[in-house]
């Protein structure tokens, strides 16, 4: 047997998946039930009235070649929300297997886990340190019940980039015993390179990508798991049949083009501006008692009173996140970095 196959749910493993109907574009369909006609107003280019491709090869050509990895590599969902939630599916047997998380770290993890009927193993993150892993705890509490190990980097809400060489070495040592996953949903805004290509290496590694943060289309909902072949091959078995919407691929393959990737550069220039016009200013306002250092689109900020801060905020018709229900969190808000004006229109909210 392979580590994938000893690792994962044996039911999941021995799992048949549904036989979706054929995907033979060059013949007319007659095999699918679908409608003939397309509906009125439909501008689509391959018609809503047929069921989309399953895992559609443009779509894993492309992200494939944005990510730099082998196509057989990425397993493409609905946000990377949808690889969280087959991971967990696919690994662990509800009441006997667990998932261990760093927190404060982004909630799908343990929900996703709570969900399957999974154990959730805190290991928090060093909160004097900067929220760095702490790399001794982590490998002492991945007991053989942990299938999947969370890790985000940077981490939301926090904002930090966890060290890779620990990150590294955690894989390296828990090879054949668990899966690490990497979500590196705003790895873009951290000017680091992404871990995808270690995953050929280090094939107990996982990585999260997403199109939601600096690709600008959270609307579009469309994220990739990029993990070893026979990962990718196990969790085709259990994701939905047609799980790609035919709008999400088409506005995903434009929102890709060469000229799209140019603008949302040029935009990603400005938003680090604007990162750091946040936290230069924010320590400086009375009510701010502490800006925590950024790698990502976001940053989080302790409050005299938050509760006052986030008041001050919805007064100026802002929302920003109330991360007061994170451990060690108890004054902060987590603020997304916007237009220069929007930001402008915050800060003297709170000045
Ligand atoms: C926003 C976010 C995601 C992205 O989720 P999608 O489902 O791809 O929109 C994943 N992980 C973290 C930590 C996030 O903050």
């Amino acid at each position: 047997m392979s580590w994938v196959e000893e690792l994962a749910r044996p039911e999941i493993v021995a799992l048949k998946p549904y036989e979706h109907a054929s995907w033979e574009p060059s013949l007319e369909r007659l095999h699918a039930n679908e409608l003939p006609w397309r509906p009125a107003g439909d501008e689509s280019d391959a018609g809503l009235n047929r069921y989309p491709e399953p895992q559609p090869r443009a779509l894993l050509d492309r992200l494939a070649a944005l990510y730099e990895v082998p196509a057989a590599s990425v397993l493409v969902g609905r946000g990377s929300d949808e690889a969280i939630d087959l991971l967990t599916r696919a690994f662990c047997r509800a009441g006997r297997d667990a998932v261990l998380v760093c927190p404060p770290t982004f909630g799908m993890y343990s929900v996703c886990a709570r969900i399957q009927g999974a154990e959730v193993v805190p290991v928090p993150l060093r909160a004097a340190e900067g929220f760095a892993l702490d790399e001794r705890t982590l490998l002492e509490r991945c007991a053989a019940a942990v299938k999947l190990v969370f890790l985000c980097s940077p981490n939301n809400p926090t904002g930090n980039l966890l060290d890779e060489a620990a990150l590294l070495r955690i894989v390296r040592r828990l090879a054949g015993r668990a899966l690490v996953v990497v979500d590196e949903a705003y790895i873009e805004f951290a000017g680091r390179t992404s871990l995808a290509h270690r995953v050929a290496e280090l094939p107990n590694l996982a990585i999260l990508r997403t199109l939601s943060k600096a690709y600008g289309l959270a609307g579009a909902r469309c994220g990739a798991l990029i993990a070893d072949p026979e990962v990718i091959a196990l969790l085709r078995k259990i994701i939905p049949p047609y799980a790609i919407p035919q709008l999400t691929l088409e506005a995903v393959l434009q929102g890709l083009r060469a000229q799209a990737l140019a603008a949302s550069r040029e935009r990603l220039t400005l938003l680090l501006a604007e990162r750091q016009r946040l936290i230069t200013t924010l320590p400086r306002l009375a009510r701010v008692t502490r800006v925590w250092p950024s790698d990502a689109n976001f940053v989080l900020a302790e409050f005299d009173n938050a509760g006052d801060a986030l008041a001050r905020a919805r007064g100026a018709h802002l929302l920003v996140r109330d991360a007061r229900g994170y451990p060690g969190l108890g004054r902060a808000l987590r603020i997304t970095v916007g237009t220069p004006e929007q930001n402008g229109r915050l800060l003297e909210a709170w000045g």
